[in-house]
């Protein structure tokens, strides 16, 4: 596994999009619980087949209706390493919160989204104040190594697992950030840029190396890329 450190990516502080306000907002921890206890913990929950990454859904909102967030994250971001913004900037009332089982019984549907948010931006927050990873790295090393083309939520995601199984991770990236469509084309009330940086600086600090300022074909061949790489 690579040991590169890569330095902390930071946008400027005074962007414009700080003065939007999210559409909908972090759910203090009254609501969170409350919301979380409404959940019926559906047998064959349809919400978790409406899920494109198959999180276990009742399981993390149960974790969080009994106060354990830390648990409630892991699960999250065993089945989706981007499990943040994704519970920010998913569809969610054309995926899980549209299949719950809420819908048919004309109730409000359970705000998934929202716990998920809950759930992995306190995890991430305690990861910081306490310095205790949610997912220690990996000290096995694979022989192993695989690059990645473009730093957008499927590297990063792809990146981080591989990078926690011990393989080396490269990620190529042609523009100067990385996060993709989370960095620059969510509408602001829903996710901000500096949420998807800091979100792609969590990943790196698995393990991944990132090369900004690349592109494959221009300044690196694919052909030398498979060359040297196990996978890309
Ligand atoms: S379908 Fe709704 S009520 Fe059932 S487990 Fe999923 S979120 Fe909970």
């Amino acid at each position: 596994m690579s040991d590169s450190s890569n330095p902390k990516l930071t946008i400027s502080p005074d962007r414009l999009e700080k003065q939007i306000a999210d559409y909908k907002p972090l759910f203090t921890k009254s609501e969170a619980l409350i919301e979380a206890n409404r959940c019926l913990n559906c047998y064959d929950a349809p919400c978790i087949s409406a899920c494109p990454t198959g999180i276990d859904i009742p399981a993390f909102i149960k974790k969080i209706a009994t106060g354990n967030i830390l648990g409630s994250a892991k699960v999250i971001f065993e089945a989706n390493m981007l499990g943040y913004s994704t519970g920010r900037v998913c569809p969610v009332e054309d995926l899980c919160v549209g299949a719950c089982v809420y819908n048919d019984l004309n109730y409000s549907p359970i705000q998934i989204g929202r716990l998920q948010r809950y759930a992995t931006e306190k995890a991430l927050e305690k990861e910081v104040s306490t310095g205790k990873k949610l997912f220690p790295r990996n000290s096995k090393k694979s022989e192993k190594k695989v690059g990645l083309i473009g730093a957008g939520p499927a590297s990063l995601a792809c990146a981080a697992y591989l990078a926690l199984d011990g393989v080396e991770a490269v990620i190529f990236e042609k523009d100067g950030l990385p996060g993709g469509l989370n960095t620059k084309a969510v509408a602001p009330y829903k996710f901000h840029t500096e949420d998807s940086i800091n979100e792609a600086n969590w990943i790196l600090q698995h393990g991944v190396e990132l090369k900004t300022g690349v592109e494959i074909g221009k300044d690196i061949s694919l052909e030398q890329l498979i060359d040297e790489y196990d996978a890309v």
